[in-house]
């Protein structure tokens, strides 16, 4: 382990230059300028006097939806989960494996104790016993600062040794969906489980268990310390928030943008530098290959939750691929039914059969339209998790939008 200051390429590129390895340790916010910037007094001062429903009331006021791509409203989980005895679990799904996706590893690379101290609120609003962080082991680098962060907390007494346990994904993606990674958590295969029950009920080892998105918790401690106009106080579209928008492709300026929830694909190219260079806004893909992708016609819908619902997609995690005149709207919904194909858990037959006969259709010259809407029809109605209702929205939404090209 090393450390360099910026992980930017350059950087990289010269630390692989002199045979480092990985992981390469950007520069964060590590915990003594945390405490001195104020941090950890918001948590001490609700343990001592604190109201949990106070909390809660203050996070529903800033309008905190789930992060991770479902959207749910944050503070009704804590709810549903008081609701349930204990002991009862928080688990911080930090497995972001959706293509495009990286506002997560962005936020902890660089502020982390805002993430720790956000989980802890949480844990102590829903008086969880264990908190499990489960983060992706393709981020070396976060798992590196998180086990050392973690270690200066037990130090410095802010948490008890073991409160936070810190679990490593192994690279499926199906483990970010809450239920497979309660399963991974308790060391079984990572695959869903059917709902009802759900996870506020009979989560990690069948216990109630608050699942969060890492974002999610990061706004938690924002919420808490500043109050909840850090989030409500934007307004654009008629949309209230900020939103995290992961964006890569064909803008001059890629990574996350934290813009107003109402912005839409013109205003996230804008804000990502511009297209590049003689490349013009053909397509996006919204939230991530489960949310397909749009045509660059639709440049007046903001990207925000239950925006994209009508124009048969959604936001998720807010992970937006920019493609050009130069790009293949085929090839790119191609490219998503086999990922979704490699990483089909294989439970059930709708999703794990659909997948595979998917990507043979859409290999054909020219796509079996009827036979294709009535696979997305088995796999939409039929699959017991999102991997399998979304995938059919990259098929559904080629064939409604980019036509002439299948
Ligand atoms: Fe597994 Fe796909 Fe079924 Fe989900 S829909 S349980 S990923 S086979």
């Amino acid at each position: 382990h090393y450390h360099v200051d910026h992980a930017t390429p350059e950087n990289v590129l010269a630390a692989v230059a002199e045979k480092k390895t990985h992981p390469v340790i950007p520069e964060y916010r590590a915990l003594d300028e945390y405490v001195s910037d104020g941090g950890y007094e918001e948590l001490e001062r609700l343990r001592t006097s604190g109201d949990w429903e106070d909390v809660q009331a203050k996070v529903a006021e800033g309008g905190l939806r789930g992060l991770g791509g479902a959207g749910f409203p944050s503070n009704r989980k804590w709810g549903f989960v008081r609701a349930n005895p204990g002991p009862r679990y928080l688990a911080v799904n930090g497995d972001e494996g959706e293509p495009g996706t990286f506002k997560d590893r962005y936020f902890l690379e660089r502020d982390p104790h805002l993430f720790l101290e956000g989980m802890l609120i949480a844990g102590w609003a829903v008086e969880a016993q264990t908190c499990f962080i489960y983060m992706r082991d393709e981020y070396p680098a976060v798992l590196h600062i998180l086990a050392k962060e973690i270690e200066a907390l037990e130090a410095a007494g802010i948490v008890q040794p073991g409160y936070i346990e810190l679990r490593r994904g192994a690279g499926a993606y199906i483990c970010g969906e809450e239920s497979a990674m309660i399963e991974s958590i308790e060391g079984k295969r990572g695959i869903p489980r059917h709902r009802p029950p759900y996870v506020a009920q009979i989560g990690v080892f069948d216990r109630p268990t608050l699942v969060h998105n890492v974002e999610s918790l990061y706004w938690v401690a924002q919420i808490v310390r500043y109050g909840p106009q850090v989030l409500n106080s934007v307004e654009k579209n008629g949309r209230q928030g900020l939103r995290s928008y992961s964006v890569s492709g064909r803008v001059k300026n890629p990574g996350v943008h934290l813009l107003p929830a109402g912005s839409t694909i013109l205003d996230i190219v804008e804000a990502a530098g511009g297209m590049l260079d003689g490349h013009v806004l053909k397509a996006y893909q919204p939230g991530g290959p489960s949310s397909g992708l749009l045509p660059a016609s639709l440049d007046d819908v903001p990207l925000d939750f239950d925006t994209l619902q009508p124009h048969g997609s959604f936001i998720g995690s807010a992970a937006v691929v920019v493609l050009s005149d130069q790009d293949s709207c085929r090839d790119a919904a191609l490219n998503m039914l086999r990922f979704f194909e490699d990483e089909s858990c294989g439970q059930c037959t709708p999703c794990r059969v659909g997948c595979e006969k998917a990507v043979k259709l859409m290999e054909a010259d020219t796509w079996d339209r009827d036979l294709l809407e009535e696979l997305s029809s088995a796999m939409v109605d039929a699959s017991i998790c999102g991997l399998g209702q979304a995938a059919p929205n990259a098929i559904r939404l080629t064939m409604k939008h980019f036509s002439d090209e299948v």
